[in-house]
Parts: C-alpha cells; sequence; structure tokens
C-alpha cells in the first residue's frame, strides 16, 4: 500500500486567495443588489426593466451565496475548540453516519482504548467523519464497509525528519477505511485541492477533503492516505494529544487550564 503524507501548502494559498477574493466580492455584491434594488423602487413593476432589473437582483444574490460557501471553506468562520474525548463525539454521530452512508454499506466502529483527548471545536469533527463518510459511500457505490477506528501515535524525530512539517509528540489518530474504488496516482496527487472532484456534475463540489484539510491545519494535525486502485482507501488523521483528561461537562475548566498551564 502507497503512504502518502499531505502538505499541501499550494492549497493554503489557494484557500487564502479564494477568501479573499470571495470578501472583496462580497464588498462589490452588495453595492451591486443596493443599487438595483433602489432602481426597481423608481422602475414601473409591469415594465420589462423592472423585470431585467429583478434577474440582476437573484443572479446577485445567487453569488452571494457562493461567496459565503468561499468564506465558510476558506476558515473564516469562528470556531471555539474545547477538550473532548474523540470516542465520544464519533459516537453520538454513529446513527447519522449510518443514515448518510445507507444500508447497502456495513458501518464498522473501532473505538481504541484510552486514547485521551483532543482540543478541537466538536462542529469540526463532524465535518471531518460527515465528509470522509461520504466520500467513502461514493468510491464504494453499492455493496461494501467502511471502517471508524480511533487510536493513539508517538510521533518521533525519525519520522519528523522523513515527513516535512509534522511535529513529534503524542497523537490521537482517526482513520476511516472503505473498501472502495480507491485511487490512481494522479487522483492522490490532486485530492486536496479545493474544486479537484472526479465526481459527477452536481455530485460533488471538491471542497469536502479541502475542508477536511483546513480543518486539521488549523488544529495543528496531518494525515496520511493509503490507497490502492481496486483495493480501497484509508484516511487517516492525526491530532495532538491535548494534556488534560475530559470529564463529562468539565470542557471549560480545562480551556481554562490550558490557558494558565
Ligand atoms: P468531492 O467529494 O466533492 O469530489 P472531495 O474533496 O471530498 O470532493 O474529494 C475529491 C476527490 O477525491 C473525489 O472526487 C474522489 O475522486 C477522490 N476521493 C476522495 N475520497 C475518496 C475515497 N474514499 N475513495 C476514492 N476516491 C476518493
Amino acid at each position: 500500500l502507497q503512504q502518502q503524507v499531505i502538505q499541501s501548502q499550494k492549497m493554503e494559498s489557494v484557500g487564502r486567495l479564494a477568501g479573499g477574493v470571495a470578501h472583496d466580492f462580497n464588498n462589490m455584491l452588495s453595492v451591486i443588489s443596493g443599487f438595483t434594488e433602489l432602481s426597481l423602487a423608481k422602475v414601473d413593476k409591469q415594465s420589462s426593466l423592472h423585470e431585467y432589473l429583478s434577474e440582476v437582483l437573484s443572479a446577485c444574490k445567487r453569488s452571494t451565496n457562493i461567496t459565503r460557501q468561499l468564506l465558510a471553506f476558506a476558515s473564516k468562520q469562528t470556531v471555539e475548540p474545547i477538550a473532548l474525548d474523540l470516542n465520544h463525539s464519533i459516537e453520538a454521530m454513529l446513527k447519522m453516519l449510518g443514515r448518510l452512508i445507507g444500508e447497502d454499506i456495513t458501518l464498522i466502529w473501532q473505538p481504541g482504548e484510552d486514547i485521551g483527548t483532543v482540543k478541537i471545536d466538536p462542529t469540526q469533527v463532524d465535518q471531518i467523519l460527515a465528509n470522509l463518510c461520504v466520500n467513502a459511500r461514493d468510491a464504494i457505490g453499492g455493496v461494501g464497509r467502511v471502517i471508524i477506528e480511533t487510536g493513539t501515535a508517538t510521533i518521533d524525530d525519525a519520522y519528523c525528519a522523513t515527513h516535512k512539517g509534522v511535529v513529534a509528540g503524542e497523537y490521537v489518530t482517526l482513520s476511516v477505511s472503505d473498501n472502495g474504488s480507491g485511487m490512481d496516482d494522479d487522483t492522490q496527487r490532486h485530492l486536496f485541492e479545493p474544486f479537484f472532484t472526479t465526481k459527477e456534475e452536481g455530485k460533488g463540489t471538491g471542497l469536502g477533503l479541502a475542508t477536511v484539510f483546513g480543518i486539521i491545519k488549523q488544529n495543528n494535525g496531518f494525515l496520511t492516505v493509503y490507497s490502492e486502485p481496486g483495493e480501497g482507501s484509508t484516511f487517516k488523521i492525526y491530532l495532538p494529544q491535548h494534556p488534560y483528561p475530559v470529564e463529562p461537562g468539565q470542557s471549560e475548566q480545562h480551556q481554562s487550564a490550558d490557558v494558565h498551564g
């Protein structure tokens, strides 16, 4: 099986660029829609001009939605990381994930023991799981199985020496494996790039893995991909282990403990 650590600086700069462009574009759009609304108020409702201006306005609204999606993708939204037990978060999502992948695919859950805690926004965990499971489902396209597994890993200096950008330490791991189509080398090279998709028109946006990558970067983690055409794929995510154990309802205290500690 092939192993590949993803370090996509190109992807980050594209994300930043997209975010910046989306922001400026939004400002221009609000000018256009503002003046269009003023013009609309001045023309006869029965006239064709009124109809044309209404079309301009609705195109503006659609464009605003697109830029909003781009801004969200470029991680401009605020996140609230808390210390959490990844096993609990996954268990809370299992039912929904089962529905997402459908009845033909068996979902196998293999929680690691004593994996400790990670510090991440819970919504981001959901985003990671949903994106990876949808991709696994699409790669299977029929009957198959998806395994979600957690564990821990010690990353040492030797590993870091051969994997640029990875920091040594204790990590919590989350992997999603499927026995679907797998990926050829060319797909593996591009899969984290924004808007890269091999799915048919309307099925994929090409933003799923770029979003996953952005979230993992933001949380000082990294990920590896193992894939073999015809065999399947495994996406393995590494998130730094958080030093404080989490107890029910204690997340906020641990957060402040982190600040002072
Ligand atoms: P999208 O799902 O919208 O296509 P993604 O960024 O999530 O966008 O994925 C990009 C591409 O990576 C997919 O179109 C597909 O070719 C490939 N891919 C992602 N996950 C898998 C997987 N589990 N198995 C095979 N190919 C995959």
